[in-house]
């Protein structure tokens, strides 16, 4: 080892004193003690949510009730706060709303998608992607009577050559949520409309960690959780994006009374609302959608592309870490090495993930494990150091083994 532990720990100070966005730490409730590195899986509690969720909670519902819909702004909260998002996805106002999960929003997305290109049979998605998805979009194919056929992004240009005609939406991942790859969404999104394709995108472990250009990149739909980067917590509301080009031709199938052009003429049938609204469907969760609202002021003033580059370095410096530390101990990175396919996750292969991720746990390092034998951390730039990454990699090493030849 030319590096000593102790050099790496001089380095991981050195590195966090750095950190423009040292500052952002503050806007979170991390408990002490605790080096969390699971934010890519429950976002940790931003500070300005707890006074949030007691005004809405006793001023707006408690004294103000059914008057606070329009008087305190919630009717249109899902697109303000829809509005707050796009902010982070390149989207320009207007074609992000928020309301129910993401499996919902996939529903509904992909469906309408797929309307889009009725005289298509083909729909192509990731064969790793996450199994909610995965589940739906056999869901969708077997309503609309299509075929799904599962090719790595890495791979669809062959496959659009092959049966290119013949698809109507591709449905990826921006970024695996096992090993942590960030895809290439504008070439995969070029391919798709050389071929008169449309793409929907999950964005649930891209969004709040690497900058998108949904506009700029020509993206046709996208959906996300909020709970993950975004820090919105548990169950909150997902949100969809729709390119305004789409607006006027879309046609979803859960048309709830949200999306009416004008619901509270409580029309016998049902007409879409203009733009963005018609993805609505019914009452949000409002207590959580102001939760939300509440959570996302912690990128106030945060320059994505200085977030990007902050969870760069973190991610290259656990990598690095790994490399020094763990060498011989049965280790592989599974995720990336290459900046530019990373997203905000690390990735470790080992066969006994299994004991390792509670036994971290047990030390106040929280990771997670998928199947079958990886264990994952996320770094969430707004509040995690490069002390905490050096952290969860010391522990591995005394939670391991040395095999030398
Ligand atoms: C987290 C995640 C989901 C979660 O879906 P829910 O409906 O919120 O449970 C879906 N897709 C991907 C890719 C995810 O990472």
């Amino acid at each position: 080892m030319d590096v000593t532990p102790g050099e790496l720990a001089e380095r991981a100070a050195k590195l966090d004193a750095l950190n423009p966005l040292a500052h952002t730490r503050d806007r979170f409730l991390i408990p002490p003690d605790l080096v969390y590195l699971d934010g890519n899986s429950l976002g940790v509690l931003p500070a300005a949510v707890p006074a949030a969720l007691e005004d809405a909670v006793r001023r707006q519902w408690g004294r103000g009730l059914i008057s606070s819909w329009f008087d305190e702004g919630w009717w249109d909260a899902p697109l303000r706060i829809g509005d707050r998002i796009g902010a982070l996805l390149g989207a320009a106002p207007g074609q992000v709303v928020t309301g129910d999960s993401t499996s919902v929003q996939l529903f509904n997305t992909l469906t309408a998608a797929a309307r889009l290109r009725p005289d298509r049979r083909v729909l192509l998605t990731d064969p790793g992607h996450f199994p909610t998805d995965a589940y739906l979009t056999d869901s969708v194919a077997q309503l609309l009577g299509l075929e799904v056929r599962r090719v790595p992004a890495s791979q669809v240009g062959a496959a659009l050559g092959e049966y290119g005609r013949d698809v109507c939406v591709l449905s990826y991942p921006a970024v695996d949520y096992r090993t942590g790859e960030l895809w290439d969404l504008s070439a995969v999104t070029r391919a798709a409309h050389e071929a008169g394709a449309v793409t929907v995108w999950d964005l649930c472990h891209a969004a709040g960690a690497v900058p998108l250009a949904l506009d700029e990149t020509g993206v046709d739909f996208a959906v996300g959780c909020t709970y993950k980067y975004l820090s919105g917590g548990p169950g909150s509301p997902a949100y969809v994006y729709i390119a305004r080009r789409h607006h006027a031709d879309v046609r979803h199938p859960l048309t709830g009374w949200h999306g009416h052009a004008d619901p509270f003429a409580m029309q016998d049938a049902y007409t879409a609302a203009e733009g963005i609204s018609r993805a609505r469907i019914g009452c949000p969760p409002m207590l959580s959608l102001l939760a939300l609202e509440a959570a996302l002021t912690a990128f106030d003033g945060v320059d994505l592309r200085e977030l990007r580059s902050a969870g760069l370095s973190l991610t290259s410096f656990f990598i690095e870490a790994c490399d020094l530390l763990l060498a011989g101990r049965g280790f592989e990175v599974a995720t990336p090495r290459a900046a530019s396919r990373r997203g905000s996750q690390v990735a470790l292969r080992h066969r006994d993930a299994a004991r390792l991720v509670p036994e971290l746990a047990r030390r106040r390092i929280v990771g997670d494990k998928r199947e079958p034998d990886i264990l994952r951390f996320g770094f969430n730039a707004l509040y995690n150091t490069h002390a905490d990454a050096l952290a969860a990699v010391n522990a591995l090493r005394e939670l391991t083994i040395a095999v030398t030849a």
